[in-house]
């Protein structure tokens, strides 16, 4: 949803009230306090009188941004321009398009941001064809050597690949794009920068998680977590922290000094998915601390998955904005 639509379908502090009001409580409103409905008619400043427990009640006591002294219009808004801005944006944009301070653009854009990693936890398990892959945000361009590959690799991969379509696995890439990879990628191993380790299943959702060893044992740990490993074959580059994973899940390993990709296996999918997220951290962000880094990540794990649909991104975390918390 863009600005102008917003405001056409919101064009009153109280439109964005009674629609808040909606996602929270349904038909009829309720105190927040004690669950009542026997609430006294709407006052000036648009809260309710609760007649049984005798309080104060809005829509945002108790919600995700129980504090905010901001009108829910600029919280409309908010969400409107950052749900819209599929390479991220920084504070300084948003403070801009919404006319609040810098601080306040800041702490809001952070909450949003908490908001998706939390949506982000109801992901489904990956399963298919999978691709696993590290980055390290906001390092040095790597050297890419131009891959060449025995014949002897190529005659086991062939091998490999008859297993695994034997099993059901397509690796033919899809739609009119197929990702392509960078060999100018700003990245690599051995920096001082923060490893963050990402899965994706092709043509479907992305995982990623700041990973500060990447050993084996951390590895296998976030297959596990995210992969259903007995419908999957995962396909790494020959980073040492892969070596085992056949152990626990079909695996194809493609060393790119061989290659980049082999009839269908690659790790492109995942590849695209880093181009956009150090694009969009290193291009808006400049730097990130990083004690907030992950949910810099899960903004954009967020958007992949669900970039086909800007405006149910917008309702969602609308939503989740005025859902209760436990206290
Ligand atoms: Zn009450």
């Amino acid at each position: 949803m863009n600005l102008i639509e917003i405001s056409e379908k919101f064009p009153t502090e109280l439109t964005c009230i009674e629609y808040a009001e909606t996602l929270r409580y349904g038909k009829v409103v309720k105190c927040a306090y004690c669950n009542s409905k026997n609430l006294s008619n709407r006052r000036k400043d648009h809260r309710h009188k609760c007649n049984d427990c005798n309080k104060s009640t809005s829509v945002t006591v108790n919600s995700n941004i129980h504090n905010t002294r901001l009108p829910l219009k600029t919280w409309f808004f908010a969400l409107a321009v950052i749900t819209d801005a599929k390479k991220g944006m920084s504070a300084l944009q948003l403070q801009r398009n919404i006319n609040v301070s810098y601080p306040t653009a800041f702490t809001m854009y952070h909450k949003l941001r908490e908001l998706m990693a939390q949506q982000n936890k109801s992901i489904d398990e990956l399963e298919g064809v999978v691709e696993m892959d590290e980055t390290f945000i906001g390092s040095k361009p790597r050297k890419f050597a131009k891959p060449e590959m025995p014949q002897k690799r190529r005659e086991d991969l062939d091998s490999e690949l008859k297993h695994y379509k034997a099993e059901g696995f397509d690796f033919r890439p899809q739609g009119k794009n197929p990702a392509k990879i960078n060999n100018n990628s700003k990245r690599g191993r051995g920096t001082d920068n923060i490893p963050v380790a990402g899965i994706v299943e092709r043509n479907g959702n992305v995982v990623a998680e700041v990973m500060q060893n990447l050993t084996y044992a951390n590895l296998k740990k976030m297959v596990q977590k995210y992969v259903d490993e007995d419908k999957s074959v995962l396909i790494t580059d020959n980073y040492k922290g892969y070596n085992s994973m056949k152990k626990i899940i079909g695996h194809v390993v493609i060393d790119h000094k061989e290659m980049y990709s082999y009839r269908g296996l690659n790790s492109n999918s995942i590849e695209s998915f880093w181009a956009i997220i150090e694009r969009g951290i290193m291009g808006q962000y400049h730097s990130v601390s990083p004690h907030k880094l992950p949910n810099y990540v899960a903004e954009f794990v967020y958007k992949y998955n669900n970039r086909k649909d800007n405006e149910a991104m917008f309702h969602e975390l609308l939503s989740q904005l005025f859902q209760p918390i436990t206290l």
